[in-house]
């Protein structure tokens, strides 16, 4: 089998690519190792427990891809505040939307809904989806790059997009080189029934040992759910994954200062290592790299899929134009153009995350002061206060089309 352009990983990012390219006359083909089965969604089913802070640019990319109707008609919930503190100060900063005179901050929906939702897109489109085709071997042969599936099969393409994740299988088996290193963190998720309502508003503690995220959930009437990011030490993550549901319901609300009141419930845990990753190329002759197989980051300004969305439009943007002009897509003068516009964005952001999360974990007396200090200044400084919530909008640098208003 032989396409324009093969796509392999299914995920969030790796769709909206496909989606972005529907009407460009190329032959697509999109694999991936799961199922790709779209279920039928109950909204009284428990939540799952990945979810994502949606920014403004990505909602938009959705749109336009026709598939926020499916998101919203599922479960999504969004909020027009931000309140973050430091446990151990004084210093606390609130954002809101109405700030900068947008209706809301962004929404928290859960992975499987905006996945869902695209997927449900990408079956009615003429894009040529191979579910459970998981990539295992990657060749050179001739101008194609030669994909062996766990099952044998095989596919050539003159251009191979990785969107096959943070391990991503093309990233390894291209040779493709990255910067990484751990956190020495651990993240535990999970969702969480809590005793007062959210407020629509996204709150987040820094803790000595890392942040802890409660993010505003849609629960029925009456009914108060927030998503938990609580990102700690490993020791510290795996005794509380341990704990039973009343002393780690107990522990967290202690964690959290009981800003919603007491924790009632929480689901199912999960624990994930999180680690900082960063692809040195972007991009190779034949191919690219999108997503988190181009870049993972902390979770705690929740930016990784938006980031990932942002490239995925960027690239899209790139081959059309590159298209328009007659050129061939796998070459490298055409595909350094999307490594150009999203790199820089891209590091920018890692960079700030990692000195935030470097701020909040230093123990230091200065460091504290400074990191109290800074919050009040910035809280107190409208313009700079702006200039954030631009950021978490996902609407300032160089936007793609779909992102634009
Ligand atoms: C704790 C935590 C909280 C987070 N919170 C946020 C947040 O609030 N906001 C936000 O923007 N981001 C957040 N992120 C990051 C976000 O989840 C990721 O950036 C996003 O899921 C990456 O999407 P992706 O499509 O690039 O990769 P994935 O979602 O990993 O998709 C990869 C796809 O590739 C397929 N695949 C993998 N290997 C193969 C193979 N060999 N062959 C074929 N197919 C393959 C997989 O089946 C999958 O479908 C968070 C991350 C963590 C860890």
């Amino acid at each position: 089998m032989r396409a324009d352009l093969i796509i392999v990983g299914a995920g969030m990012v790796g769709s909206t690519l496909a989606l972005a390219l529907e009407h460009a006359g190329l032959e697509i083909i999109v694999v991936d190792g799961s199922p790709l089965n779209v279920a039928p969604f109950d909204t009284c089913a428990p939540f799952e427990p990945r979810v994502s802070a949606l920014s403004m640019a990505s909602q938009r990319i959705l749109q336009r891809l026709s598939a926020w109707p499916g998101v919203a008609a599922r479960r999504v919930c969004p909020y027009g505040e931000m309140q973050v503190w430091d446990g151990s100060g004084t210093g606390s900063i609130h954002f809101s939307a109405a700030s900068v005179h947008a209706d809301v901050l962004g929404h928290i929906v859960e992975n499987r809904v905006v996945q869902d939702a695209l997927l449900e897109r990408l079956h009615d489109s003429q894009i040529g989806l191979l579910p459970g085709a998981r990539l295992e071997q990657l060749r050179h042969s001739g101008d194609d790059w030669l994909l062996t599936l766990a099952d044998g099969r095989q596919l050539r393409t003159p251009l191979l997009v990785a969107a096959d994740g943070a391990n991503s299988a093309v990233r390894r088996l291209a040779g493709c080189a990255t910067r990484e290193w751990d956190y020495l963190h651990h993240a535990i998720v999970t969702s969480v029934r809590c005793e007062q309502p959210h407020r629509g508003t996204a709150w987040q503690r820094f803790t000595d040992d890392g942040p802890l995220a409660f993010l505003p959930l849609a629960g029925s009437p009456g009914e108060h759910w927030c998503s938990i990011v609580w990102s700690t030490v490993p020791t510290e993550a795996e005794r509380l994954t341990a704990l039973d549901d009343v002393a780690f319901c107990a522990e967290l609300g202690r964690a959290f200062e009981e800003r919603l009141g007491k924790v009632l419930h929480a689901d199912r845990r999960l624990c994930i290592p999180l680690r900082q990753r960063h692809a040195k190329r972007y991009v190779e002759p034949g191919l690219a790299l999108i997503g988190d197989a181009a870049h993972t980051i902390h979770p705690l300004a929740g930016q990784g899929v938006n980031l990932g969305m942002l490239d995925a439009a960027v690239l899209a943007e790139v081959l059309l134009h590159a298209r328009e002009r007659g050129e061939r897509l796998e070459q490298m003068r055409v595909l350094s153009r999307f490594e150009r516009r999203r790199m820089p964005h891209n590091l920018a952001m890692m960079a700030a995350m990692e000195g935030f999360q470097r701020l909040f974990q230093a123990d230091p007396l200065a460091l504290r002061l400074l990191r109290n200090v800074g919050l009040d200044m910035v809280d107190a400084r409208a313009e700079a206060k702006a200039l954030f919530v631009r950021q978490a909008l996902g609407l300032s640098g160089d936007l793609p089309e779909l992102a634009k208003a």
